[in-house]
């Protein structure tokens, strides 16, 4: 029988949403301008863009000169990494939610609000069920986010690891943090992955620690953002991406594919039945 591992990235690929955002478009409008304020106006999975028109701050800058490195092939140096990214502006705007007077049951509700489209759960399942298939996530929500989505949906037990952004609960108050800590030692990534995590090295860890690449017959990466190209970096000839399509990531492989040695199969999907087709067929 063969062996698959299959590896989701979550948001706008296992979700048809920006679980972020979604927090704060169910509870509060005021706060979801702020987190848009603090993040990019463009893809969810690229540093931040300042909303033009703003006067730039001292930070703003920062941020900008981040996104412009980031659009090169060369990497910023370790000492001028960003003191704020995306894990962090959620952060920043759970505080802002805490202080608004907003309880934990009302992110944890409207968290389990946020809709899995059926096709997605069906494709997921029914290749489970088949046996064989280890499902892997990696993502830069968090923790709570994507735990409470999951057990909402009677899918807690489908993924042999989540490998997120850490988040735990003080009272009503969520603290987000990021997976590679801003005061520890940062990845050298040097594809453009973002500086809490390099989603490439996170997938090489884990195939290491069960057993290497070589134990799966095919490796099977479902994304979307710019951040999703560097794991498909580290995948074989014959392997398979499963691509958003008219997302970043596709114009990504376009772009720089052949350059960087992309050997993966690709194909293009924009709605859940079609990952369901793929599936049903490995
Ligand atoms: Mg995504
Ligand atoms: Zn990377």
């Amino acid at each position: 029988m063969v062996k698959n591992l299959v590896v989701f990235d979550f948001d706008w690929s296992f979700v048809d949403q920006d679980t972020d955002r979604w927090v704060f478009e169910v509870l509060d409008t005021k706060l979801r301008r702020k987190l848009q304020d603090r993040k990019s106006a463009g893809s969810q999975c690229m540093p931040d863009v300042v909303s033009a028109g703003n006067a730039l701050s001292e930070r703003g800058r920062r941020r900008r000169q981040e996104r412009e490195h980031l659009g090169t092939t060369h990497p910023l140096p370790l000492t001028a990494r960003p003191v704020s990214q995306r894990a962090d502006h959620s952060d920043e705007t759970m505080e802002d939610l805490f202080n608004a007077g907003y309880k934990k049951d009302q992110v944890l509700d409207a968290l389990r609000q946020l809709p899995v489209h059926p096709a997605m759960k069906r494709a997921v399942t029914n290749l489970k069920n088949r046996g064989e298939t280890t499902f892997l996530c990696l993502s830069n929500s968090n923790e709570v986010y994507i735990g409470t989505i999951l057990e909402k949906h009677g899918l807690t037990d489908l993924f042999d690891q989540v490998i997120t952004n850490p988040a735990k609960w003080v009272g009503d108050r969520l603290h987000i943090g990021r997976r590679l800590p801003a005061d520890g030692p940062q990845h050298g990534c040097t594809v453009g992955c973002l500086p809490n995590m390099c989603k490439g090295d996170e997938l090489d860890a884990w195939l290491e620690a069960h057993g290497g690449k070589g134990s799966f017959d095919k490796i099977v990466y479902v994304g979307d953002g710019g951040n999703d190209f560097c794991p498909l970096l580290r995948m074989r000839e014959g392997d398979l991406g499963l691509v958003r399509k008219n997302f970043e990531l596709e114009k990504r492989i376009e772009r720089e594919g052949k350059e960087k040695g992309c050997k993966i199969d690709v194909t293009l999907w924009d709605q859940a039945w079609i990952v369901d087709e793929v599936f049903s067929k490995l």
